[in-house]
């Protein structure tokens, strides 16, 4: 290894996770400029605080519509788009189940079956009302809320591949807790991240995964949840029931060119499940994923833009 092949790792807390920042110089500004950058973001779109551009939407919600930056009214209509596809299990309006559950913050618990449905009748994405014109987001029932926590990291990781481009950064990668954008290549050719066995230490890999230039995005229901008489409730609810969507999957991991589109897809192939998922995933080549499944499956819908390296024996592997 050449001293120009040197990773050097930069690391914040920064949106709840541990960030981590590789890059091939030794460059503390520049990592700076890229936290400062998240940190921005987050304040932009979290709706885990009393004020940003999202909160601002929620707190007028049955009141007023309100103007917001054209890259938060992108991402909203995106998201919007996305949630009123037919049997979209995305759901951006999914807020107020969000918040009744707390799943992964303290004071969780199960909710009764009536607060449920009175509260499934505050997330349509059609009672969203965008006006282009003026830029403004409108919620037309009060007590509805906006949560884009399942798509704000695949952006913003989007957003600091396209600074670090900007800067003349051709290797480098970003890891924003669960989603994984990088630029170029790695120090022994493509970078090399891996893929997490379910319910252990966040250490213990079940395999590697390995891209050039690509995006790896990983949704697990062992990422956040709460256990309660023998059941794991977890963070990604089905809009359908208001109860954690329930099948034979454990994560679903994207490989795409765009974080934005791995956190999108993450979450409509977890409703989909595994069947429904392969025979979709053949119309759309630019999209690959990693299935690991109950019954100890790690299922691959092809392997073009990246290479999979198993570590743990006791799974089976199928490609398709
Ligand atoms: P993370 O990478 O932080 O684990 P995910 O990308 O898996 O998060 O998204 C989960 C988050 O998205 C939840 O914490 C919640 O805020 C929100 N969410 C939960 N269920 C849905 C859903 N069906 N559609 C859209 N967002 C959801
Ligand atoms: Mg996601």
């Amino acid at each position: 290894m050449t001293p120009d092949d040197r990773v050097y790792a930069y690391s914040a807390v920064l949106m709840g996770s541990p960030i981590l920042l590789k890059l091939f110089e030794h460059n503390e500004s520049l990592a700076s400029g890229v936290f400062r950058l998240i940190k921005h973001q987050e304040n932009t779109f979290t709706v885990n605080r009393p004020h940003s551009d999202i909160m601002a939407i929620n707190h007028a919600a049955g009141r007023d519509p309100v103007t917001v930056s054209a890259p938060v009214f992108d991402l909203i209509r995106r998201a919007k788009a996305i949630s009123c596809l037919p049997d979209s299990s995305f759901n951006f309006t999914i807020g107020p189940l969000v918040k009744r559950w707390k799943i992964g913050f303290s004071g969780h618990s199960i909710p009764a079956a009536q607060d449920l449905q009175t509260l499934l009748a505050l997330t349509n994405p059609e009672d969203v009302i965008l006006d282009e014109q003026t830029r403004s987001v409108f919620l037309q029932q009060a007590g509805m809320e906006i949560d884009l926590g399942a798509i704000a990291k695949g952006y913003i990781a989007d957003v600091v591949r396209d600074y670090l481009r900007e800067q003349q950064v051709e290797n480098a990668l970003i890891n924003l807790g669960g989603n994984v954008q990088t630029l170029g290549a790695g120090a022994e050719g493509a970078w090399a991240i891996g893929l997490k066995k379910p319910f252990s230490e966040p250490d213990t890999l079940i395999g590697v995964i390995n891209v050039i230039g690509k995006s790896v995005v990983t949704s697990g229901i062992y990422e956040r949840y709460f256990e309660l008489e023998g059941h794991c409730y977890h963070h990604i609810l089905d809009p359908k029931t208001g109860y954690p969507l329930d099948n034979e999957l454990l994560s679903v991991t994207i490989i795409s060119e765009d974080s934005i589109n791995g956190d999108i897809w993450t979450t409509l192939l977890y409703g989909m499940g595994v069947e429904k998922s392969l025979a979709y995933l053949e119309q759309i080549p630019h999209i690959e994923a990693i299935f690991v499944t109950r019954d100890g499956q790690i299922i691959l819908s092809s392997q073009r833009q990246f290479t999979f390296t198993p570590l743990d024996d006791s799974y089976r592997i199928t490609t398709y």
